[in-house]
């Protein structure tokens, strides 16, 4: 079966790869393309104001091609600052801007804010549309509150910062199996294979 997934994030290929081996024995091999692999070049306007929407707009416009179509949406949401930086997460601190940038300007935000709450949850949304205009979405969270300073070397974008209390670390001091385990992303991902499976029984026959 072909699937596209619309990215180019060579990352989340690897990942959804890894899902699809896993469950090979009830869905059959999956072949996954990417939006580079059908040569598909427009830019895809994520105007949405929720990672659910944005997710969703994403598999649509992939699915209107005629694929089944996955598309993934996720950012971290700061009680303290409505909800901040959300869908804006990649771009916090502007355009252009890299993680350093986004999480000195998050610890900007919540200093003035009078620093008395510093919860936050990691969201990320999987949504599967079909070229009949069939679609699901789900959605994984992660709790956690923002640390005073950056701690530790791994991971990505506010990973330094994000620190769980159950796990007594910052995402960025766990191996990539510990964060799999209680991510916002992994955490979907179970959530989205277990909805594939029943609609691939479905309508995959
Ligand atoms: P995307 O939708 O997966 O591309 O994520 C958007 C942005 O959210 C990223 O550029 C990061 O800034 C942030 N983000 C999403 N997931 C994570 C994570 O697991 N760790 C750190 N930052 C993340």
């Amino acid at each position: 079966m072909k699937i596209l997934l619309a990215t180019n994030n060579k990352h989340k290929v690897s990942e959804f790869s890894r899902i699809f081996e896993r469950y090979s024995d009830k869905i059959g091999d999956v072949t996954l393309l990417t939006l580079k692999d059908i040569e598909f070049t427009d830019e895809i306007i994520e105007n949405g104001s929720t990672f659910e929407e944005n997710s969703l707009i994403k598999a649509e416009a992939g699915a209107r091609l005629g694929y089944i179509c996955i598309a993934d949406d996720s950012g971290l949401s700061v009680e303290a600052l409505g909800g901040a930086p959300g869908v804006y997460s990649a771009r916090y601190a502007g355009e252009g801007h890299n993680d350093a940038e986004n999480n000195k300007k998050l610890l900007k935000e919540l200093e003035k804010t009078g620093d008395t709450d510093r919860k936050a949850s990691f969201v990320c949304c999987i949504s599967c549309a079909f070229p009949d205009g069939e679609h699901f979405t789900v959605r994984g969270e992660c709790h956690g509150v923002i640390a005073k300073s950056l701690c530790g070397e791994g991971g990505f974008g506010y990973d330094p910062l994000f620190f769980v209390p159950s796990m007594n670390k910052t995402f960025a001091e766990m191996t990539q199996d510990e964060k799999n385990l209680i991510s916002h992303r992994g955490v979907a991902s179970e959530k989205f294979i277990r909805s594939f499976l029943e609609y691939a029984k479905e309508r995959l026959k």
